[in-house]
């Protein structure tokens, strides 16, 4: 697949054993990140948190991502080269450090990888429960080699309207994809039961001023996947640079989305609290804990490893 790479509705078609597609990496993973983290929804943080891997690079492009230091198709977007090897081995050390689910964010672009990796790691005793994290913008290629190893989807479907999608994500076809994405989510896995970490959480954020595309999106969930998946729906917009304002979604929006859920029957699933307003979410990627420490703990072997390869 990395040869004539279509992991994403990109459709770069160039070898990626030679050059870099629009998500900026070529086939050598780069990962940020990889530790435990409680921000998750419950089922999937469990006790101790769920066992992160924030992978470097991202076929899309959205304006305000909070992950911008690591997304960025640029050469300087954060991230150390690991080996699939390497890689397996963080997955089976996540598993000894107590975490509740693999939960693999935004690794679209290193997909043949990750399933290697898996691979070997499985062959090694590997057995949490594993959660694609995921803006939702993958081909149907893709879907094809990841789906056998997931066990839940963790997707953000940001928009239906094109206007938004090019405002927010930085392409306007990122709405052209979603219905099929989770029309192939959905007919691999029609059933969602979190306790027991199966099925599809489908995330969506209220962009700012745009309500409209927010109530657009809820009737469609309602209509076509409600009794699928599982909702989580996301109020806390944040600008990373401060460059920008954007107000908030004010309480009379947030009561009417609220009420919108009851009269759609969209009944499972989670909704941010309003009281989780003052805190710090954009990561900081340069530190060893990226997120507020009452939140996240490093992977002893991750900090290690890229000590080592930091010193090279
Ligand atoms: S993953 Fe997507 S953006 Fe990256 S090279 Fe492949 S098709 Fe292009």
């Amino acid at each position: 697949m990395y040869e004539n790479c279509r992991l994403c509705p990109n459709f770069c078609e160039v070898d990626r054993h030679k050059t870099k597609g629009a998500c900026g990496q070529t086939d050598r993973v780069r990962i940020a990140w990889s530790g435990l983290h409680k921000g998750e929804e419950p089922p999937v943080s469990g006790e101790y948190g769920s066992g992160m891997i924030f992978f470097t690079g991202c076929p899309l492009g959205c304006r305000f991502c909070q992950n911008y230091q690591i997304s960025s198709p640029r050469d300087d977007a954060y991230g150390i080269e690991v080996t699939t090897d390497e890689l397996s081995e963080i997955m089976l050390a996540l598993q000894d450090f107590k975490a509740a689910s693999l939960n693999l964010v935004t690794g679209t672009h290193f997909i043949p990888s990750i399933a290697a990796s898996l691979d070997i790691a499985k062959k090694k005793g590997f057995c949490l429960p594993v959660v694609w994290n995921s803006s939702g913008y993958e081909s149907q290629e893709g879907l094809q080699i990841i789906d056998p190893y997931i066990d839940v989807y963790l997707v953000d479907v940001k928009t239906y309207d094109r206007n938004v999608a090019a405002k927010f994500c930085g392409r306007a076809r990122y709405c052209d994809y979603m219905d099929s994405v989770m029309d192939f989510i959905v007919s691999r896995h029609p059933h969602t039961d979190l306790d027991r970490m199966k099925g599809t959480l489908v995330r969506h954020l209220v962009f700012p001023g745009e309500l409209d595309a927010t109530k657009q999106f809820l009737v469609r969930f309602a209509q076509k996947y409600r009794k699928s998946c599982y909702l989580s729906l996301m109020v806390q917009f944040i600008p990373p640079r401060g460059d920008v304002y954007f107000p908030p979604v004010s309480d009379e929006e947030y009561d009417e989305l609220i009420d919108m859920l009851d009269i759609l029957g969209i009944d499972d699933g989670f909704v941010q609290d309003r009281s989780d307003d003052d805190i710090l979410w954009i990561p900081d990627f340069r530190k060893d804990v990226p997120f507020p420490s009452s939140f996240a703990a490093a992977l002893p072997y991750f900090l290690e490893l890229k000590r080592k390869k930091l010193s090279l």
